[in-house]
């Protein structure tokens, strides 16, 4: 599949535009369209659904607990301190001098090549020994290790057959910046300057402002680089007002800025983006237990939403990928078109107790659980006050809640969606591009269609419009010869059309039409209602 057709779709039917576009848009910000705003919407709201309101029964048939909050994008900055994203929110850059530009250091890939002997490096980890420096270096920017081998490769040989490269060149490894010595000279990725590159350095991902009138240093706030800080740091508010008992989870969908330096792919990295996040609650016994619920839960979700198994991925991150504070981190990968390897959709974290406890430390607030049923159970036990209370301020009655945390991007779930349904195939010998769209998340379930614009149709089909729309987003169309306008929904991923033609007017029937299969059949149009909510709704 390419992704300039997917690209050129999007912004032609109204999905997805670059954000201010008639200035010449603002790199890694996107506007959403009449059908992409569609699409997002089902999108989150299929996962508010299926998580919060009527989550998956857990694994002994027992009613999961879920609320939702919405919390605020600016927050007390004492947030990030505590979250440590003050500290360490940081990717290691590196600027050119000569045309400015900006790459993350573990995105850039280095190509080395040497004349005469090859030397015995160390290929593990930084290649500090020897004196030998590369007589050649070539870079690129990828997005992994085979599709820079790719690009590097290819640029090797326009190289060599452009006589601009000896060919006597040989190649002896290939390393990001990170990990070389800091007397090789590196070519830019971009301009091809050598030893314009500089050091790779720190660069802190989160987007800074001042609240209020003054702008200095005591007014300075961030936009939140994620949800789920608002969920933790509200976590004793919700406890008290709840009185939920654990386990259970705080669910939140909402805007998160991060600064990327490198937007890329579309809307799979960006500088604004949806994240739909859980902070699942749980004893520190029974962590792995939700863990494992909350992988199988996530995996099923995007399949029954249309996502091929195939391409859906479950990766459990390597000891030395996880976070310090993580136990085990379990991403969800999509094989996207543009990456040879599939790429993070969603990543379910065991978190343990870091968050809660980082918060308590910082805002000296205690955000410790109390198990009252225990309490009640036990306090009979202690033979007097003062025994009981000391009991009672430590496990097993009091403890920090360990999180099993779901984070998934809504913007990168559209992506795949949208990626998953593209399709180009052929009607009655004539091509056509259709988004197969799941039901669910299509942007429009069913498109209203007169034959012709004349002889009564118009109004009949205006008054099932009018019924329909009460229940689903519906679609009235009346412009151009019906072929085209069946090929615009397939474009769409409208699932049903339904036309009223000359036979309409006779029985009062109405030809309905299946995207995916083109299927005609007929239907009583008192019946088109009940037979939509028959095909849409088991899926709805
Ligand atoms: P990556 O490694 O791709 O930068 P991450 O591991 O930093 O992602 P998390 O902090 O785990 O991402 O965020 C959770 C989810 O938020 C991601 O799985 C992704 O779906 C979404 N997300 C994160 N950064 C972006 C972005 N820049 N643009 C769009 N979605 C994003």
């Amino acid at each position: 599949m390419d992704m300039e057709k997917l690209v050129a779709l999007c912004r032609r039917r109204g999905f997805i535009f670059q954000s201010s576009e008639i200035y010449g848009g603002i790199s890694g910000f996107w506007d959403y369209g009449p059908l992409g705003v569609e699409l997002k919407r089902n999108i989150k709201e299929a996962w508010w659904n299926d998580m919060v309101r009527n989550p998956p029964l857990a694994p002994g048939g027992e009613d999961i607990a879920m609320v939702g909050v919405d919390c605020s994008i600016i927050m007390n900055p004492k947030v990030w301190e505590a979250s440590g994203h003050l500290g360490g929110f940081a990717d290691q850059m590196l600027d050119c001098k000569k045309c400015r530009k900006r790459f993350r250091a573990d995105k850039v890939f280095c190509y080395f090549l040497t004349e005469g002997p090859i030397p015995m490096l160390e290929f593990q980890g930084p290649l500090m020994k020897d004196s030998w420096t590369p007589t050649k270096t070539l870079s690129c920017e990828a997005n992994d290790t085979n599709e820079a081998f790719s690009i590097l490769q290819a640029m090797h040989k326009r190289l060599v057959e452009k006589k601009k490269l000896r060919p006597s060149l040989e190649f002896v490894t290939h390393q990001t910046p990170l990990d070389v010595p800091r007397r090789w000279k590196l070519p830019c990725p971009d301009c091809g300057d050598e030893g314009e590159l500089t050091e790779p350095r720190s660069f802190n991902l989160m987007f800074k402002t001042w609240v209020g009138a003054v702008q200095d240093d005591s007014s300075v706030a961030y936009l939140r680089p994620e949800t789920a800080q608002g969920i933790f740091v509200n976590f004793r508010n919700v406890l008290d007002s709840t009185r939920l008992k654990l386990p259970f989870g705080i669910a939140q969908i909402g805007k998160a800025f991060r600064n990327e330096i490198n937007p890329r792919n579309y809307i799979f990295r960006s500088r604004e983006f949806e994240q739909m996040e859980i902070e699942f609650f749980c004893h520190p016994d029974e962590s792995m237990k939700w863990y494992q619920y909350w992988r199988d839960v996530r995996i099923r979700w995007y399949t029954q939403l249309g996502i091929q198994s195939e391409r859906l991925r479950p990766r459990e991150q390597g000891k030395e990928e996880l976070a310090h504070y993580s136990i085990g981190t379990t991403d969800i990968e999509y094989l996207f078109p543009f990456s040879e390897e599939p790429q993070e959709l969603e990543g379910v974290a065991h978190r343990g107790a870091y968050d809660l406890t980082q918060h308590a430390k910082f805002s000296g607030k205690d955000l410790s659980y109390f198990d009252e049923q225990l309490w009640e159970r036990d306090k009979s036990k202690y033979p007097d006050a003062k025994a009981a209370q000391e009991a009672k301020s430590k496990e097993p009655y009091r403890f920090m809640p360990h999180v099993i945390e779901p984070s998934a991007g809504a913007d990168r779930f559209a992506l795949a969606v949208l990626c998953e349904a593209y399709a180009e195939d052929e009607i009655g010998g004539e091509a056509r591009t259709v988004l197969r769209f799941h039901p669910r998340l299509a942007p429009v379930k069913a498109a209203v269609l007169p034959l012709v614009n004349k002889e009564g149709m118009p109004a009949k089909a205006h008054a099932l419009y009018r019924q329909l729309k009460g229940s689903w987003n519906v679609f009235y169309d009346d412009k151009g010869a019906i072929g085209r306008r069946y090929r615009r929904q397939d474009e769409a991923g409208t699932p049903y059309c339904v036309t009223i033609d000359g036979q309409s007017l006779q029985d009062d029937t109405v030809t309905m039409r299946d995207r995916d299969t083109t299927q005609q059949w007929r239907v009583p149009i008192a019946a088109v209602a009940d037979e939509l909510r028959r095909r849409l709704e088991p899926t709805l």
